[in-house]
């Protein structure tokens, strides 16, 4: 029998205690055993790697999207004024590290997230708004042709109510 392909996934999304606030957000049940029947999944999250502690400031990008920290036009900020996008640069080229390392045929991110994201991410402003964008490592694995899709895309991986998307039939 083939080997199953690597699927990078976000650690928060196999239910592991990543979050900012100390939990995780794990993907539902049937999703979830799709993706360990199709996958051989590769958890990372990107904040951890990058050095940030559990719990932490929830944070999110001022000036812009997730290319827009690459680009030094952006800052990640926490909600109490602390600046962290270096740590959001590192993890995400850790992630990319491990996606390489790994042979993985793409990635599937946590939408939202100003790492994760791969559709929208928050404001900047800390009001719950949302604007298009992707987050600092969605934005590092998909310049770097990384396949990506957040969990909120309907194209994604073993999405809910589709048939089986094998990674790399639908890019972001
Ligand atoms: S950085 Fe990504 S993997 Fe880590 S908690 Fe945030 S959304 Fe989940």
């Amino acid at each position: 029998m083939a080997e199953k392909p690597v699927l990078l996934i976000s650690a928060c999304l196999l239910g592991q205690k990543v979050r900012y606030d100390g939990k995780g957000q794990i993907l539902p049940a049937a999703r979830l055993a799709a993706l360990n029947a199709h996958y051989t999944l590769q958890a990372v999250c990107p904040e951890c790697a990058g050095g940030l502690p559990v719990p932490r400031p929830p944070a999110e990008i001022v000036g812009g999207d997730g290319a827009a920290v690459w680009e030094r036009v952006a800052q990640v900020f926490g909600n109490d004024g602390t600046e962290m996008s270096a740590a959001f640069l590192a993890g995400a080229e850790a992630a990319l590290q491990l996606a390489k390392a790994a042979d993985a045929c793409g990635a599937l991110l946590k939408s939202g997230s100003p790492s994760c994201g791969n559709t929208r991410i928050h404001d900047g402003r800390f009001t719950g708004g949302m604007v298009p964008g992707r987050g600092v490592t969605a934005e590092w694995l998909h310049r770097n042709g990384i396949a990506v899709w957040d969990d909120s895309q309907a194209d994604g991986p073993c999405a809910i109510d589709k048939t089986i998307s094998p990674a790399g039939s639908a890019a972001s």
